[in-house]
């Protein structure tokens, strides 16, 4: 007796450059792609020419320039008529997320230092250009009232919030033991990191109804520390952890908690932070043998913040490191 032979299903890219699924009688139809294919996107950097920034850092004195996802992001309405707060939207992984939401439909608020007012304009005008509504706040978000303030003008200019993006993060590399962590330093890493996320989420909180979400950005860091990160390092594997507890507090309310770790991501934070010759060699340590770019990171915090594909993932931590453990 022969058996009953199933036809072999089969992923393959059309013309418009989306994957299809068939199975060689129906289409069971299309998963679109986000970003346009391998092939036509120009090959990341695996070296990088010595540099180094004052923190925050700035897009314009990198070399080369970060990908932000400015030429290959392509939307599809996946976060129509959401409104989204992005900390430190205005550089980085921030600037990418912000034009993936633009793209997929969302209006979008970022937050930025005073300092960073070039970059955060940059932003507004590719969120614009998306032709969503873009809103600037400059804060320092290391002062309690300025995290309620930030909160506070996101939701008015947007009319309330779906998405809030826990962005904003500082570090310092250090060559020295524990001892020499000044207080000052201590300070600013854990206010930027810990203290603003519960102060910024808190006055989120209250805004946000069943369907919303809050998305953390973690680090690699939090599974693999650096010696030279202690401080930092610290702060991502609380972030987890706050991840994970405030999931299980708001998924009664329909608020779904995540978080992403990314890898070592080509953006102003790492010559403003880091040494010359970790910078030449920054991200050669991953399996892949190079950094990331924050348009290769943006699609997972999309991923996150979209109702349709992630309505039932809550209180998970989702790995972007071009090939590190994050478990
Ligand atoms: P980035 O410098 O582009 O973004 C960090 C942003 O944090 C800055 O633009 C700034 O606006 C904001 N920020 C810093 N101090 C602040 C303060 N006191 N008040 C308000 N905002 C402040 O760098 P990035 O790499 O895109 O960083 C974004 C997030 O990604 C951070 O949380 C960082 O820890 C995390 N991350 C980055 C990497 C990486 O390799 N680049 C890896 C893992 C995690
Ligand atoms: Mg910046």
């Amino acid at each position: 007796m022969l058996a009953e032979v199933k036809p072999a299903c089969a992923l393959f890219v059309s013309v418009t450059g989306q994957v299809c699924v068939r199975t060689g009688r129906v289409d069971l139809g299309l998963v679109p792609s986000i970003r346009e294919p391998a092939s036509e996107r120009a090959e990341y950097p695996r070296e990088f020419p010595a540099q180094q920034q004052e923190p925050p850092g700035l897009t314009q004195n990198m070399d080369p320039q970060p990908d932000h996802g400015e030429q290959s992001y392509r939307g599809h309405g996946r976060l129509a008529g959401m409104r989204a707060l992005i900390t430190g939207g205005d550089s980085g992984i921030g600037r990418a997320i912000a034009i993936a939401y633009a793209r997929e439909g969302a209006d979008v608020a970022i937050t930025y230092l005073p300092e960073e007012r070039a970059d955060a304009d940059d932003t507004a005008a590719l969120v614009s250009a998306a032709g969503q509504r873009a809103v600037t706040i400059p804060s320092d978000l290391t002062e309690l009232t300025a995290c309620r303030e930030a909160v506070g003008v996101a939701i008015s200019e947007l009319d309330g919030l779906d998405i809030l993006v826990n962005n904003a993060g500082y570090q310092m590399a250090r060559e020295t033991g524990i001892e020499q962590i000044s207080p000052e330093q201590l300070d600013r890493v854990i206010r930027t990191n810990l203290y603003a996320l519960f102060w910024v989420t808190q006055a989120a909180v209250p805004n946000l109804g069943e369907g919303s979400c809050i998305i953390n950005n973690s680090s690699i860091q939090a599974y693999d520390p650096s010696v030279s990160l202690l401080d930092y390092a610290a702060s991502k594997a609380a972030i987890n952890n706050f991840t994970v507890n405030l999931a299980a507090e708001l998924g009664p309310a329909g608020i779904r908690v995540n978080a992403v770790a990314p890898g070592p991501i080509w953006t102003p934070l790492q010559p403003a932070t880091q040494p010359v010759e970790k910078i030449q060699a920054f991200g050669q340590d991953t399996p892949l043998g190079r950094a990331g770019q924050p348009a290769e990171v943006a699609p997972a915090f999309v991923f996150l913040a979209s109702p349709a594909e992630a309505g039932y993932v809550s209180g998970t931590v989702l790995g972007v490191t071009g090939g590190k453990a994050v478990f």
